[in-house]
């Protein structure tokens, strides 16, 4: 039971390898279908399908997927449509489960040559056992006995529970990857591809590495935490006689205020604290579009990050700057205020109605919409004080400011409600602001605003979400079960009440948009006749007027 640590392929091997794939550069991205995917998948495919495209080879997308009770259709379909939107084309789609017979004559073969041996130990004892490097009690049955014993298996002839295949590998190996990995296990469930066919089920250690030699791999490339199986990789891969792929490892990705484990995902969705897989807090691939992050602005941040072995957990702001660039050029401006306070401009007369041009762009002249001016107007709640102060650039007692493309404010009044909640402000407007005094310098602080889009009418609704990051612990993953613990309370805040120009009208389900000052902003599905929702995907980095 020689450990076998180093690609060496016989040139026999090698020469049915190239004749398959010309020599071609072949990898593999391997999801298990148990969940859906997140932004370290992203990761994975980057380092997949990116390797592949670069020296001109093929990827498969392959659903690793030999845990039945776990995987679902919804997660195939899923993975199948969110690895096109990130941008790749995989060459075929397999399944491990398209295997399952060469796997299973594999597994007869690998008896026969005393590899493998059906073992009745339970999990606890096997467990156990393990720590005390003591042997299988099963070890060395006799191979025609293993042989009846694992056909019963597959013919459902045994318990669950009641035996496995283990592979007689070296059970004294310092390496606890060696020590007789379970190969097949018994479970009376359905698959989602296969079917019913089967009731016993390859380990993803026995099945990974044989596929990959039967899809002719060149370069397997797989996260750190496999370094250690590497021996059995190989191991399996040279008692069976089959091409050994050359085999690299990455680190994970790690984001700060994040966890990224399908199972940890799952729970989140199960136990409510979310509203979904494609919730827009979750950093899932469906998440992450939802809330409006683009393909592009994700490759960039792991393209920038590089692809090493150090492990690394990334703070969440460097993939937020990566989605600001992105968006920053992608995205029309548009006018929009989420917590709005009514504006009375006393000296406009009450069916005032006129257009103001607003740029879609800066610095692109041509490209542009128009915004409503009118008696009744909208700013943001947070743009009015009581009581002024210097640095502050907002409308106040005693001062002015410029609606954004349209004209300067004076403060004239304001009314307070019994709770002492300020609910409508009283100003002038400058109407020859425009017009002939050229040397008239506008107010310093620039706000947002919204008309109505007729005299009396009420601006366009707009639910607006914002988000805050999921976990308020920067690494929740080190409070180990206690995990949830480091959920953030107020990840969510839903603003009802904001309020859209008319540009807005048109936007569709996943539209994006900088709202100005406010943030970036894409359309969510829950959008209706009634109210335009968006969620806010990440905030400007300057927040108050230049
Ligand atoms: P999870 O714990 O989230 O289920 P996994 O490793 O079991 O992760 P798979 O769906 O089996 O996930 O993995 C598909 C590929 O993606 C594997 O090659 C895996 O190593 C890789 N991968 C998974 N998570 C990350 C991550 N955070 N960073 C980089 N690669 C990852
Ligand atoms: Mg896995
Ligand atoms: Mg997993």
């Amino acid at each position: 039971d020689g450990t076998v640590m180093h690609v060496s392929n016989t040139e026999e091997q090698l020469r049915a390898h190239l004749s398959e794939t010309g020599g071609k550069v072949i990898t593999r991205f391997p999801p298990e279908p148990n969940g859906y995917l997140h932004i370290g998948h992203c990761k994975a495919m980057f380092v997949d399908f990116g390797m592949a495209a670069q020296y001109d080879g093929h990827c498969f997308l392959r659903f690793d997927d030999t845990n039945p009770e776990a995987e679902k259709m919804e997660y195939i379909e899923h993975i199948q449509e969110i690895v096109g939107w990130m941008g790749w084309t995989p060459w075929k789609v397999t399944y491990s489960s398209d295997y399952f017979d060469q796997l299973y004559e594999l597994a007869l073969k690998l008896i026969s040559s005393g590899h493998a041996y059906v073992c009745h130990q339970t999990a606890d004892e096997i467990k156990d056992s393990r720590q005390e490097r003591q042997p299988s009690p099963w070890r060395d049955r006799p191979v025609e006995e293993s042989l009846r014993l694992f056909k019963d298996m597959k013919n459902g002839l045994v318990e669950e529970g009641a035996a496995t295949l283990r592979m007689r590998m070296d059970h004294k190996n310092e390496n606890y990857n060696m020590f007789d990995l379970i190969a097949y296990r018994v479970k009376f469930a359905p698959h989602p591809h296969a079917g019913d066919k089967w009731c016993i089920y390859p380990s993803y250690d026995y099945t990974h590495c044989i596929v990959d030699a039967l899809e002719n791999i060149s370069h397997s490339l797989c996260t750190l935490e496999f370094e250690s199986r590497r021996a059995s990789y190989y191991w399996l891969l040279e008692v069976l006689g089959l091409y050994k792929p050359h085999v690299m490892e990455y680190s994970r990705l790690n984001l700060t205020h994040n966890v990224l484990s399908k199972r940890k995902l799952k729970a989140l969705v199960d136990e409510g604290h979310v509203r979904g897989w494609d919730d827009p807090r979750m950093y899932t691939i469906s998440g992450l579009r939802r809330r409006g992050y683009t393909p592009a602005a994700i490759n960039t941040f792991i393209r920038e990050m590089g692809i090493t072995r150090s492990d690394n957990e990334v703070p969440v702001h460097r993939l937020e700057h990566h989605v600001r660039m992105d968006l920053d050029a992608a995205s029309p401006r548009v006018m929009a205020v989420l917590r709005p306070l009514q504006v009375i401009i006393t000296n406009l007369p009450d069916d005032h109605y006129e257009e103001v041009v607003a740029q879609r762009f800066p610095g692109r002249k041509g490209d542009t919409y128009k915004v409503p001016f009118s008696k009744i107007v909208y700013i943001e709640a947070t743009d009015f004080r009581e009581v002024d102060s210097k640095d502050y650039y907002g409308l106040a007692p005693g001062k002015a400011i410029m609606l954004r493309y349209a004209y300067p404010l004076q403060y004239v009044d304001h009314k307070k409600n019994d709770d002492g909640v300020v609910t409508q402000v009283m100003c002038t407007y400058d109407a020859e602001f425009h017009s002939a005094q050229k040397n008239k310098k506008p107010p310093k602080g620039v706000l947002n605003w919204v008309g109505q889009p007729a005299p009396g009418v009420r601006p366009m609704r707009i639910e607006a979400r914002l988000y805050d990051v999921l976990f308020k612990d920067p690494s929740p993953s080190e409070l180990r079960d206690a995990w949830r613990d480091g959920l953030n309370e107020a990840s969510e805040e839903t603003l009802k009440g904001a309020m859209g120009c008319p540009e807005l009208r048109k936007a569709k389900v996943g539209d994006r948009f900088q709202f100005e000052r406010l943030g970036y902003f894409c359309v969510d599905r829950d959008t209706s006749a009634d109210v335009l929702v968006v969620n806010r995907t990440v905030t400007l980095r300057e927040s108050f007027p230049k």
